[in-house]
Parts: C-alpha cells; structure tokens; sequence
C-alpha cells in the first residue's frame, strides 16, 4: 500500500495521483485528508502556499461528491483569477477518472454570462474569487444555499485584498450545517474572527511554524544607495544568469517603469499590475510560466496567488509597506521543495525593517553585497563556457565546415575560444569595465567580514581569487573565511570579501599571501575533489600570475569544476529558445505598453554610449532556461 492509499483515498483519485506523478503526499495532506475524509467537519488548516493545499482539500472534496447530483455541492473560494484557474485546473486533473464532476470556475473579467450557463449545465464544485462571487448571487445567477462543503484557500490573502465584506456576505448565503475548510499561511484577527463566526469547533492543523517563512527560502539582503537600486537589480540579474524571479515594486507605475527599463536594457522581462487589462495579464502569464519572461516585476495585489513552481528568486525591489506582506512575497519561491532566495534591496534608512521581518519571519537575513563588474563578468563568461560545452551541435553545420575552417585555419586552438567567447563577451566586458561598483556594507558585515573600511577590490590592491568550493560544498562566507584562514594559517584580517556562490567562490587576500594561497590551496582535496584555486583579476597593485595555475589545470576542468551547476543541459534549450517567441513577442501584455521602447539595435547604442547594460538579447539572452540548480 502506498503512502496515498493508507489516507483513504479511493481508486479513481489515485490513479490521478499516479498520472500527476505524486509519489508521496506532503505534510499539509497527510495531516488533512484522513481528517476531512473520516467525518464531516470544519478545520482550519496553517499552511503556506506551495505545501500542497490545493490537494489536501482537492482529494477529500472530490471523493465526498456525489457525482450523481449535478446541485451545486462544494465552494472554493480564492483570492485571485489566476489561482482560482489554477484550483480549477487541479481540481479537473483530480477528478479525471471520477465519472461526471464538473468543476466550474468563476471569476472577473470574463463573461459573466456564459459562466452562469457553465453553471446551470450542472456545476458540483464552483471555484470563485469573492468580488464575482457576490456579483453573481446578486443576479441570481448561482444558488449556494444547500452546498455541504465550503473552502476557503489563502483566506489571509482574501482578506488582505479587502475581500472581508464579500466573504461574509457569500458565507451568509450558505447553509450553517455545511463543513468549511479554511487554509491560510496566516493567522491575522480577521481570518481569526472569520473562523470565530463562521465555524463550529474546527480542527486545526499547522505545517511547519505559525507566521514564518518557509524553509526552502533563503534571505539575503542587499545595502545600496538609494540612486542605485536599479543598477543593483541588473547586476543580481547578471550575476544569477539562470534567474527565474518575481521583482515586487510598490506602486503600479515603479512597477511598469521598472519592467519598461529591464525591457530597454534587453532583459526579458514584464510588468504585472492592475491596470493591464485582463487579456494583457493572461498574456504576460502565459509568456512567465513559458519561461519566456525572466523576470516578472508585479505589485503585490497583482502578484497575489501567483503559483508558478521553480521561481528561483523573489526580488524586493522596494520592501512593501506592511511588512507582514513580504511573507506574501517570498512565497512566491521556494515551492513544493524546491530552494528559493528571497531577495531585499535595501537602502541605509530601510536597514531596520529588515530587523522586523526577520522577527516576523522566524529567520535571519545574510548581507551580502552587490557581485562587482569583474565578478559577474566571470560568471557570465562560465556561463557562456559552459553553454559552448553543452550545446548539442546539429550535425547540418557539418556542410559549411571546410568553408569555416578555410576562414579559422591560421588560429590556435586557444586562439579560437578566445575569439568565440569574445564574440559575445566583449560588450559585457566593455560596459562594466566603465561602470563603477556599487556595492554598500553595513558597518556590521564590515566587522564581521573583517573588512576594515569600504573595499572595492578594482583599486584596493587586494588580489581576488576565484575558488571551486561553494555554497553546494556547505559553505556559506563565514565558514569559508574560517576554513580559508585555517588551511592556509593566515591572520583574523588576512582573508576577506569572501562571496560564496554555489559551486564556487570568491576572496581576496593582500597580494603578499597570493604564492601562500596559490600553493596550499591547489593541493587540498575537500572530501576527496581537489580543490582548484586562480587569481580571479589583477586588482592594482595585485598580480595576474598565470604561470602559477597554468601548470595546475587545464580549461576543461575549471569549466567543470566552477561553472554553477544546472540541471540538464543547454542543449535542448537553443533551439526551444529560437522557436519560441523572442522577448519582443513575449507577453502581449507588455509590449503594447512600450511600443516606442528601442527594440533593435539598443546594445549597440548602448556600446556606443555605455551608460546603459549590454542586452542580454544579444549577449546571454538566450541563456538555457532558467532552472535553478538545486541547492542541495
Ligand atoms: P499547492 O500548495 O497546492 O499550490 O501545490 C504546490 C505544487 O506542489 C503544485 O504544483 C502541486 O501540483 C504540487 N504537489 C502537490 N502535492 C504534491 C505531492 N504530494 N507530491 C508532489 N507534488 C505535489
């Protein structure tokens, strides 16, 4: 007996659960079904988004049911469109070998009529959000009075939008002996009094911590100056090429302005807020779960219930203004086990929010610092190398070799990689190289990392390495700074700016220890892989001594070893990515909002100017799919 079946599901549901590929339920499922299918009863159910909810109310509502009565029987209500479809969808996909349930959903900005006709065809389970909800009771156009089973998902977001009025008064049509199920991820008094008036001794479970965020998500933050916030948001986006992310802004126009700017820089992005209309929002949707937009930059309300699984990144481009939102916020990552990193850019005089939603979120922040110019370029340049390592290469080429070849005969092979990535790397070179770093430390992470004032290792003399051992190695920057320390018996001081990334890392030593680093280092193993160390820049008065690693490796392995690690391969991506829609077609929604935006060409402008980041259109574009890697 699987782990579906000792909850008590019957047949049908699980052959669903097979198809969906579910192997064993969550925590919130395991907790909820047996529960909600022993007896009637309400409950209130403490879960994040991305648990599994939907299932734990879905099966049991599915099996108790009587397909046979085409009455309406069950209420779903939620706080989005998008989230109602979604429900909708699942609840279709669960109920797929259970002869004749229908589920209906109802919500704005479609015909209000046609679905009333849905429903009258025979509807046992609608699917709503509360405004069109009301709107139809009002008409007459639904009739809940004897439904048995009433479902209330993201009641905290519900009531966050302002939805009360319209939850009591649906509630208020529906019988008092029916069973309502309440989920939320939190507690606030008014979901509280909502529980209080509408339900009678309801079971209460709790996945994971009341009020804190989940535990796939990470928190880092980000000091910047204020006129920087911007920049800083390229450069996390240029140092994290295979981001996924949500950026949240606070108004509507931050929040079109923002996208319209990322779109300018070439980045594939879109704004998501209420003043697109409803066929611009499906279109930008669309084009986000398509993987088409990279980063969706969206106001909080419109934002809500958005659940899209592997988001790697939540950016907080501005903190919200109720802090409890950003729990909100970081949910939108770190979905059904997978890692996310919720991500604050934060200027001085917003430090001490940070404070208050660590208290509220039951975690702790890491500062880190805005990647400089030379270290995104080095990830972007790993990137690139293994992107040529992995691309499939479609054996048609094979015809134009002996003309290619004719052209490149005359260059080493070490000649003609420099040539290739150059192709596309010399504009991102070009703009960071005139652009300065932006990175702002708290005076804390200053004395904790031992740095003792500002360092911008461009003009410090400093000399940064570049090492293969990372986040994935369980290191994060202070237990490497300690290792580093150890291994190599430097000073409390002599090792610093150590950025920990996943598969590899970053630090600076002054240049007097670089032969010390350079020797004990290359001939470390860590759990048997040897560890491979390379002066990342000759930073001022630091050296580039490539006689000292040239001996050590060869390209292959430092591509190998320190290119962050990405499930599957780039292969397959190319070509996806040349049929699919370029950024300029992706989400409908966008592009009619910036029609005079420069499409073509901007990099170029841009070369020219050099106030402006290279396109990535143009330079890593068109990099595999952003899947994060798990952190695991
Ligand atoms: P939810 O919290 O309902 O929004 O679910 C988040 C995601 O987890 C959805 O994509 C579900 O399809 C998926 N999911 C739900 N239950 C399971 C399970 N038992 N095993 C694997 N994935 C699941």
């Amino acid at each position: 007996m699987n782990k579906f079946e000792q909850l008590g599901l019957n047949e049908s549901l699980l052959k669903a659960i097979l198809d969906l590929g579910f192997e064993n339920p969550s925590e919130v499922q395991e907790k909820a079904i047996p529960l909600l299918l022993e007896k009637d009863t309400d409950m209130v159910a403490l879960a994040q988004t991305g648990t599994g909810k939907t299932a734990a109310f879905g099966f049991p509502l599915i099996q108790k049911i009587d397909a046979d009565n085409r009455n309406t029987q069950a209420l779903v209500l939620s706080p989005t469109r998008e989230l109602c479809l979604q429900i909708t969808n699942e609840l279709k996909n669960y109920s797929k070998y259970e002869k004749g349930i229908n589920v209906v959903a109802v919500y704005g900005g479609a015909s209000i009529t046609e679905q009333a006709r849905e429903i009258k065809r025979g509807a046992q389970i609608i699917v709503a959000t509360p405004g069109r909800m009301q709107d139809m009771i009002n008409r007459g156009l639904v009739n809940i009075k004897s439904i048995d089973y009433c479902v209330l998902d993201e009641a905290d977001e519900m009531l966050n939008m302002g939805f009360y009025e319209d939850i009591v008064s649906i509630l208020s049509d529906t019988p008092d002996e029916k069973s309502t199920w309440l989920f939320s991820a939190t507690m606030p008094q008014e979901v509280a009094r909502i529980a209080k008036q509408f339900m009678s001794e309801p079971l209460e479970i709790t996945v994971g911590t009341k009020n804190s965020g989940s535990a796939t998500v990470s928190h880092e933050f980000y000091l910047v100056n204020a006129r920087d916030r911007y920049e800083a948001l390229k450069r996390l986006a240029d140092a994290n090429p295979d981001i996924f992310s949500v950026v949240f802004c606070r108004t509507k126009r931050d929040t079109q302005a923002i996208a319209e700017k990322l779109i300018e820089d070439g980045y594939s992005a879109a704004a998501l807020h209420g003043d697109l209309s409803q066929a611009q929002r499906d279109g930008v949707m669309k084009s986000f779960r398509g993987r088409q937009i990279q980063m969706l930059v969206a106001t909080d309300v419109a934002a809500r219930g958005i659940d899209v699984d592997n988001v790697t990144h939540v950016v907080n481009y501005q903190l919200p203004d109720e802090i409890e939102t950003y729990n909100h916020r970081s949910g939108r990552t770190g979905r059904a086990g997978k890692l996310g990193t919720s991500i604050v850019i934060v200027t001085k005089s917003e430090l001490r929010k940070i404070s208050s939603i660590e208290r509220i979120i039951k975690q702790k922040f890491e500062e880190k610092s805005i990647p400089s110019g030379i270290e995104i370029c080095e990830i972007q340049l790993l990137h690139l190398a293994n992107k040529i390592k992995d691309t499939e290469v479609d054996h048609e080429i094979d015809n134009y070799l002996p003309a290619i070849n004719n052209v490149l005969e005359d260059l080493s092979k070490e000649e003609l990689i420099k040539k290739m990535v150059s192709v596309e790397f010399n504009r991102f070179i070009t703009y960071y190289k005139k652009n300065r770093d932006i990175s702002v430390q708290s005076s804390n992470e200053r004395r904790e990392r031992g740095d003792s004032e500002p360092r911008e290792f461009n003009n410090n003399g400093a000399v940064r390495y570049f090492v293969n051992i990372g986040s994935r190695d369980n290191f994060d920057w202070m237990t490497l700074k300690d290792y580093l320390k150890e291994t190599l018996e430097l000073g409390r001081d002599d090792v610093f700016k150590v950025d920990v990334k996943e598969g590899f890392s970053f630090f600076n030593t002054d240049p007097e220890h670089t032969d010390k680093v350079m020797d004990i280092l290359n001939n470390v193993q860590l759990e048997g892989r040897r560890i491979n160390v390379e002066i990342s820049k000759n930073d001022g008065g630091g050296r580039r001594d490539h006689n000292n690693r040239g001996g050590r490796r060869d390209s292959g392995r430092r591509d190998g070893n320190f290119a962050p690690r990405r499930e599957g391969s780039g292969g397959g991506f190319r070509s996806d990515r040349s049929s699919a829609p370029r950024r300029e077609g992706s989400g409908g929604g966008f592009r009619s909002e910036r029609n005079s935006a420069p499409r073509e060409g901007g990099f170029r402008r841009s070369e020219g100017s050099s106030d402006r980041a290279p396109r990535r259109s143009e330079s890593f574009g068109d990099s595999p799919r952003p899947r994060r890697p798990r952190r695991d």
